[in-house]
């Protein structure tokens, strides 16, 4: 499922949990299958929103394998720099510094990952990343 960022409305997603919540939902919207053994039973993780394998017992977070993969801010900031970065991809890493009191270089990071997706599907899509990385274990079969 493609989540485009431009048509999502920001002021649903205030808190964490809202966004997990979402992010969830969009990535195991066909259905949960653990990435270690490919077991599809789950029940819940450690953290919110996470699954855990019932069989192997790998956890795997909502955000794991996202766009918002290990981004080091609340998942509600981010949330507001993508469509923020979505709205105006002109917007600078030290104005969203600025703007959410957050090290530039943590807002450059995510903006970066975040424009690469941008140019690469013409919209910000969670999942993006978790392509990307299926793409690079293909390309290491060759
Ligand atoms: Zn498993």
């Amino acid at each position: 499922m493609v989540v485009d960022f431009t048509r999502i409305r920001i002021e649903k997603f205030q808190t964490d949990e809202a966004c997990l919540e979402f992010i969830s939902s969009q990535k195991w919207a066909d259905g949960y299958t653990c990435r270690k053994c490919g077991h599809t039973n789950f029940c819940k993780g450690k953290s919110p929103y996470s699954r855990r394998c019932t069989r192997c017992k790998h956890e795997e977070s909502a955000t794991a394998n996202t766009l918002f993969h290990r981004c080091h801010i609340p998942i509600s900031e981010a949330f507001r720099i993508a469509y923020t970065v979505c709205h105006d991809p002109g917007v600078s890493s030290y104005e969203l510094s600025r703007q959410l009191e957050r090290r530039q270089m943590t807002c450059w990071k995510l903006k970066s990952r975040l424009m690469e997706c941008l140019e690469k599907r013409g919209r910000i899509d969670i999942l993006y990343r978790e392509e990307a990385i299926k793409i690079k274990r293909t390309a290491k079969k060759d």
